[in-house]
C-alpha cells in the first residue's frame, strides 16, 4: 500500500491539516505542528490535541501516514553553545507536540556546521541532540532528513546518515526521511532505471530500508550534484518523471508518507492522481 500526500497547512487550527489533505485525495500528509519560523510556540492544549486526533480519525489517517516535520531556524548541529541549547530546547518541544498528538515520528534537517566547526564536529553533535531528545520523549521516532548539501548544510551523503544513527542510542526510534530532489541536488541519480536502482542499493548497503520512515517527492530544478535546493513539480525538473514511477511501483517504499513539497500546490491533488496511476 502506498500513501501518498503534500505538506499541507495547518493554519487555523492543526485539525485543518486532515481536511485539508483529504480535500487533494491525499492518502498521507505532512504538517508543521506550531508555526515553523517562530522558535516557540503556546503549549498544545488537551483540547487542540483532541481536535487533530479526532479530524485524523474522521479522515482515515494514522500515524504512519503523518510526517510533521520541525521548524527550519532549529540547527541540532549548531557551532555555538547558545544556538546549540535554543536548538535543543526547541527540538524537544517538537517532539513533544508529535507526542501529544499521537504522532509516531518527527522529520527534520539533521544540521550545519557553518564553517565555524568541522563536519564529524558538527555531526557528532547532532547525534547528541538526537539522543538527548529521545532521553527526554517517548514513543517519537526522530526522522533524519538527507539535504542536498547547500552552504553548510549536512546530511547530503548516506554516510551522514549513517554515522548519525550510530551514534543515536535507541535505534529503534532512529528513522530516516530521503528527499529526491535532495538527493539528486548531492549526486544521486534516478533519472533512469539502472541510476535508480545503484542509488537505492547504496542507501540500502549504508543506511538501510529498514530505516525509511518517509520520502519527499520532489523534481529537482537543478542539475545532478548542484548542491542547489530548489524543488520543481513532477516531471519538470532534472530529475525527470521516471524517477517517481519507479518509486511508486516499488514495494520497498510501500506504507511510509511519501510527500509532495513541490512549489505549486494547486496541482497537488493532480500530482497526487498521477502517482497513483503509477502504483496500479
Ligand atoms: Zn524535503
Ligand atoms: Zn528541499
Amino acid at each position: 500500500m502506498k500513501y501518498f500526500g503534500a505538506h499541507v497547512s495547518a493554519s487555523g487550527g492543526l485539525e485543518n491539516a486532515p481536511a485539508n489533505a483529504h480535500a487533494i485525495g491525499a492518502t498521507a500528509f505532512a504538517l508543521f505542528t506550531k508555526n515553523q519560523r517562530q522558535w516557540s510556540a503556546p503549549p498544545l492544549t488537551d483540547t487542540q490535541a483532541g481536535r487533530f486526533r479526532d479530524a485524523c480519525a474522521q479522515y482515515g489517517y494514522t500515524p504512519e501516514q503523518i510526517l510533521p516535520h520541525d521548524s527550519y531556524l532549529i540547527n541540532l548541529g549548531h557551532p555555538e553553545r547558545e544556538g546549540l541549547e535554543k536548538s535543543r530546547a526547541a527540538f524537544i518541544e517538537e517532539m513533544s507536540r508529535c507526542e501529544a498528538l499521537g504522532l509516531d515520528r518527527l522529520n527534520f534537517h539533521p544540521g550545519s556546521h557553518l564553517n565555524k566547526i568541522t563536519a564529524l564536529q558538527s555531526l557528532d553533535r547532532i547525534a547528541e541532540s538526537i539522543n538527548i531528545a529521545l532521553d527526554r520523549t517517548h514513543g517519537v521516532t526522530a526522522v533524519i532528513e538527507n539535504t542536498a548539501g547547500q552552504g553548510s548544510n549536512l546530511g547530503f551523503a548516506f554516510e551522514h546518515l549513517a554515522y548519525i544513527i550510530e551514534r543515536i542510542e535507541d535505534k529503534s526510534r532512529a528513522g530516516v526521511c530521503i528527499d529526491t530532489c535532495h538527493a539528486f541536488a548531492a549526486g544521486y541519480d534516478m533519472s533512469t532505471r539502472e541510476a535508480f536502482e545503484h542509488t537505492f542499493a547504496e542507501f540500502d548497503r549504508i543506511v538501510g530500508f529498514g530505516r525509511l520512515r518517509g520520502m519527499h517527492l520532489n523534481d529537482a530544478m537543478k542539475p545532478l550534484g548542484s548542491h542547489i535546493d530548489r524543488h520543481s513539480p513532477l516531471g519538470e525538473g532534472m530529475l525527470g518523471i521516471d524517477a517517481f514511477r519507479f518509486i511508486a511501483s516499488d514495494p520497498r517504499f510501500d506504507g511510509i508518507p511519501l510527500i509532495l513539497e513541490t512549489p505549486d500546490e494547486s496541482r497537488w491533488g493532480e500530482e497526487i492522481a498521477m502517482l497513483e496511476s503509477f502504483a496500479q
